[in-house]
């Protein structure tokens, strides 16, 4: 008897997965494949090793296969694999908001789940609103966030988000949000290592939006702290302060999206820690579990979540939620995850490593093409020129040099290189990446 076809599609057939922010057809001419990970590399289906020089997306910041997450995920599976965190709770994920809740800053001390970035963020600005009209003020719906922001790509995060391509195929949007202009001035701030000292001013264009929009009909302001996904714009000397000031003075709830800043990143648990500034929100994903599982939340102040509690006693506050919200794997991954970090020391190793990291990448200004250089934690961002032949195309051939050639996983946007890498990086990796690094902008160079 003929066996029957096998109705599963053989492991070399790229066809079915359409991937995200993905040129697909260029893909899979010639893949980029991943099989494997540990520590700070990469492996390709061939075992060929692949230096981790972005902590995956920006998340996987205590490095791969990481025994004590793997057997946190593995026993809690065992345990239990999914409960229902509609009106039914388990204890994993109370503790794993009570260990979040406590590294950040302030009366920031309720922790709300969700399964991701963009899942975050569209919760936040949804409580943002909430919470006026708990408070009496409907009339305060309107949303600020800030050109070249990324808040994921729910239609909230889009909508107060300032990136045009995420933007332009998706209809109007959420009504009434409006945008601040982004923090860089390439002639001002050209190859500075951390804080720009050119830029606090671009605050002040909040006063501008408030006078033409009127205070009593903005909910809230969301921008990252750096932002990341286009490119890596460190805020100027003093710019956040000014900016909370202006929210508090006008009444205007400040939220932070600390999905890439948090967990270490900038050398402490989040950005509003180093920068000495308590936002109203801060929503997180990634870092908080390594990147192991799909997880993320919004961190919100005590005046805020109080607020809702004020109703009869058993009516639900908040009609929102996400069946994952606060799932047992992603919560067990997360304790884990947060010991790591806490044992290791990774966030003051992210601090101490600063300015190795920063003199190393910095070195590479004099290579062809490069345009900027800007650094902050363990971050870095490398503007190439484009192109005669269109924007993005020398960074596409510089990724999958790097990829193919040097076996180096760098991130791209444009022709700008994000280096992020693990924070369990060491010195001479450091060196590595940045001599690898150093080798794609030569080859790419004409
Ligand atoms: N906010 C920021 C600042 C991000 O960088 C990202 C992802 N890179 C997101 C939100 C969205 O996260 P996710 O992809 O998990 O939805």
């Amino acid at each position: 008897m003929t066996p029957a076809p096998s109705p599963i599609a053989s492991p070399n057939d790229l066809e079915a997965f359409w991937m995200p922010f993905t040129a697909n057809r260029a893909f899979k001419k010639r893949p980029r494949m991943i099989a494997r990970a540990d520590g700070m590399y990469y492996y390709t289906p061939e075992g060929k090793p692949i230096m981790d020089g972005t902590a995956g997306l920006w998340c996987c910041n205590a490095g791969h296969k990481r025994r004590p997450i793997i057997e946190a995920i593995q026993a809690q599976a065992e345990e239990l694999d999914f409960a229902p965190n509609f009106q039914f709770g388990h204890p994993k994920v109370f503790a794993a908001a009570a260990r979040i809740a406590a590294l950040a800053p302030g009366d920031l001390d309720h922790v709300f789940f969700a399964g991701s970035g963009s899942e975050a963020a569209d919760t936040a600005l949804k409580i943002a609103i909430a919470y006026w009209n708990v408070l009496g003020k409907g009339s305060k719906t309107r949303l600020i966030g800030r050109e070249r922001g990324y808040h994921g790509v729910g239609f909230g995060g889009i909508s107060v988000g300032g990136i045009v391509s995420n933007r332009k195929f998706f209809g109007s949007l959420l009504a009434g949000s409006d945008h601040m202009p982004a923090t860089y001035d390439r002639e001002k701030q050209r190859f500075t290592k951390g804080e720009p000292e050119y830029g606090a001013h671009f605050a002040d264009e909040l006063e501008r939006i408030v006078t033409l929009h009127d205070a009593s009909t903005i909910a809230a302001v969301m921008i990252e702290p750096m932002s990341g996904s286009t490119g890596v714009l460190p805020p100027p000397k003093g710019y956040l302060k000014r900016l909370r000031e202006i929210c508090t003075k006008h009444n205007i709830l400040l939220i932070f999206d600390e999905v890439i800043t948090g967990f270490g990143r900038l050398g402490s648990a989040f950005a509003a820690e180093r920068y000495d500034v308590v936002p109203d929100m801060i929503t997180f994903a990634k870092g908080v579990t390594s990147g192991a599982v799909p997880m993320g939340g919004v961190i919100v102040r005590k005046p805020i979540f109080d607020a809702f509690m004020n109703g009869p006693d058993n009516a639900i506050e908040l009609f929102h939620g996400y069946t994952y919200s606060g799932h047992p794997l992603a919560a067990a991954a997360s304790l884990a995850t947060l010991d790591i970090y806490r044992d290791e020391g990774l966030f003051e190793r992210a601090k101490m490593l600063e300015p190795i990291w920063a003199d190393a990448v910095m070195d590479l200004k004099e290579e062809p093409n490069v345009l900027d250089i800007r650094t902050l934690g363990l971050v870095a961002g490398i503007d190439l020129a484009s192109r005669p032949d269109g924007v993005g195309k020398r960074g596409y051939d510089a990724m999958e040099h790097a990829f193919h050639e040097e076996g180096l996983m760098v991130r791209l946007t444009g022709d700008t290189l994000a280096l992020t890498p693990p924070l369990i990086v060491t010195e001479d990796q450091i060196g590595e990446i940045v001599e690898k690094t150093r080798r794609v902008i030569r080859a790419v160079a004409n």
